[in-house]
């Protein structure tokens, strides 16, 4: 399938050239030129009534936005957004997962309050690739939020 016939499925499929136009990040007019030149019928205007949200729709933007800029479907931007929230949150892991933690010795309850659930690694250094077992810290959650929120003042 070249450019052109991926647009105009995924036109065909958003309705509307503007829609169309604007979530490809081009003008319509070029769009409408593009599909002359490829002697691609247009629909009437008004036809496509009743698909307004189409693009909306998981499948539909897995299907067009996915092949064309994959950083545009919800759920790739739902992963960045949550990956930079990570990386910018004090309790985050590092990349790590907690089966690694444990099998270098995360205790089995919070050094500050004792819980025995939704348990973390914290690193008394702040360097989260420093895992030595001197430089960690059990705490759970709500403790090592405190501890960092306490930090921060
Ligand atoms: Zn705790
Ligand atoms: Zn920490």
């Amino acid at each position: 399938m070249t450019i052109i016939e991926a647009r105009y499925e995924m036109y065909r499929t958003v309705g509307g050239l503007v829609r169309t136009a604007k979530i490809l990040g081009i003008s319509s007019a070029t769009l409408w030129k593009e599909f002359k030149a490829g002697g691609l019928p247009l629909k009437p205007r008004g036809a496509q009534a009743g698909e307004a949200n189409t693009m909306k729709r998981p499948e539909v933007q897995a299907k067009f936005l996915g092949d064309l800029n994959p950083s545009k479907r919800l759920d790739v931007r739902r992963k960045i957004h949550l990956a930079k929230l990570g990386a910018r949150n004090g309790t985050w892991k590092g990349g790590r997962s907690i089966g690694y933690y444990r099998r270098i010795g995360l205790k089995p309850e919070c050094e500050s309050c004792g819980s025995r659930r939704h348990l973390q690694v914290h690193h008394l250094d702040k360097n989260r690739a420093n895992n030595n077992s001197g430089n960690l810290k059990t705490l759970c959650a709500r403790c090592h939020v405190r501890h960092h929120r306490a930090e921060r003042g």
